[in-house]
């Protein structure tokens, strides 16, 4: 749990009741559901990996007009398979190929009447939905877009031998719900007419719409209802988790859930309190670099060009002669072309790191699609968010926070910024999405 965000289990908690929400801030743990056992607990996310395959293979392949053969889908799975780390993967060959089997059987059996309903399904890639507000990220298997509908669908792949129907819904119908709000998704792995993208997207508009799809199982549910996040709710969450953190907790009338709440024991109704709740820290930081100048879109694409995911993106579309020669285009200066790309795979993947200046702007220009000055601002070290300003600027709104974190207060104020950067920034429309969140507050 952390005192940053709102997540999933803040909202699922808090419906059953705000006093729940509060003793787990408290550090009350109480066995909840029936553990498995650890090789069950290997097996469900071998499953789980194998059943996001088969539907980014699958479903994209068998709702074509001319999908190819199930041989040919199956070489594309397991091209993908082996392609990921071996440590996810304890189960041996056999068994994996069985479940294989198995989930595109299923996604076999619901691929026409997903066609029926979304025509094409494009994966588009992998995800994030930010959303200020709460603040919160979730992160859906796939994100899609389908030859029916003119914005983008969430999918949420559940590789199960039987549903959780209840946690599931709930899951899609929060996914809805934070897609309703102030919030963007940043689309990172991607393709785009068959080649893989690696500036990252920021898309305002997605259907409020999960599609849940069970590829062992041969089922799906589109869940269109969102969970109604209003500003009440999402100050009671705010409420009931800062009195956790100085061991208080909210009001509850009690309900006919009591007699089965497993944290009946440690609950004294009578013993209740109340606070007006601070706004989340996180969102306090991303408002306070906007007001002392920092560009929060730059913030995101710094962030994102030292990530994994795009160190890897960049190395593998070094390997393409079409993306150098619109490098090259792109720098204009052919001595840093031909010095940079001669013989390029003999001096192996560190070359990009000990490259010049000049040749990380390029690099970065080519990747995040920005023109040269902006990439060389985000190649600068100037552009760093001033915590020392931020903290000045909103000096109000942080010192609310100075009696519910008590002596954690200064190590909160290291880390919160990188924390608003996290949860509140995006690759454009940051400032935008930031000040509508804000207001929602005020
Ligand atoms: S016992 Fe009742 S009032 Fe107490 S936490 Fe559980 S549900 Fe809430």
């Amino acid at each position: 749990m952390t005192l940053y965000t709102l997540s999933r289990q803040d909202f699922f908690d808090y419906l059953r009741c705000p006093r729940i929400v509060a003793f787990r801030t408290q550090g009350i743990r109480v066995r909840e559901f029936s553990p498995r056992s650890p090789m069950s607990i290997i097996k469900s996310i071998e499953k789980g990996k194998i059943g996001e395959l088969t539907t980014k293979v699958g479903l994209q392949e068998l709702t074509k007009d001319r999908p190819k053969d199930d041989k040919a889908i199956l070489r594309s799975i397991r091209a993908e398979l082996a392609s990921l780390s071996r440590r996810s993967f304890r189960t041996p060959q056999e068994e994996l190929e069985g479940v294989i089997r198995r989930s595109l059987e299923g996604t076999k059996r619901i691929a026409d009447q997903i066609r029926e309903i979304y025509g094409v399904v494009d994966v588009v890639g992998r995800g994030e939905v930010k959303s200020p507000f709460l603040p919160h990220m979730i992160l859906p298997d796939f994100v899609v877009m389908t030859s029916r509908r003119k914005t983008l669908s969430l999918i949420e792949v559940k590789n199960t031998e039987k549903a959780n129907v209840r946690g599931d819904e709930f899951q899609a119908a929060f996914y809805n719900a934070i897609s309703k709000e102030p919030s963007a998704v940043i689309v990172k792995e991607r393709k785009e007419r068959g080649r893989t993208e690696i500036a990252p997207q920021t898309c305002m508009r997605v259907d409020p719409e999960t599609l849940l799809v069970y590829p062992i199982l041969g089922e799906f549910k589109v869940v269109k209802n969102a969970l109604t996040i209003e500003k009440n709710l999402v100050e009671g969450i705010w409420e009931a988790k800062q009195l956790g953190m100085i061991r208080k907790a909210p009001m509850a009338s009690g309900s006919e859930y009591c007699s089965r709440c497993p944290y009946r024991e440690h609950c004294n109704r009578d013993k209740w309190d109340e606070l007006e709740p601070a706004k989340p820290l996180a969102l306090i930081a991303a408002k306070g670099a906007i007001e002392t100048g920092s560009n929060l879109d730059l913030e995101f694409l710094k962030r994102y060009s030292s990530s994994m995911v795009y160190q890897q993106s960049v190395l593998s579309a070094l390997d393409r002669k079409a993306r150098i020669a619109e490098l090259r285009f792109i720098l204009k200066t052919r001595s840093f072309a031909e010095a940079s790309y001669t013989n390029r795979e003999d001096r192996g993947e560190s070359l990009y790191w000990q490259t010049r200046d000049q040749e990380k702007i390029g690099l970065v220009a080519l990747a995040l699609g920005l023109d040269e000055e902006h990439a060389r601002d985000l190649v600068s070290t100037t552009i760093a968010v001033d915590r020392k300003r931020i903290f000045r600027e909103m000096a109000g709104e942080f010192q609310k926070w100075r009696p519910l974190l008590r002596k954690d207060y200064k190590a909160m104020v290291d880390r919160v910024a990188s924390y608003g950067l996290r949860y509140c920034t995006f690759p454009s429309h940051s400032e935008d999405l930031i000040n509508r969140s804000w207001r929602k507050w005020d």
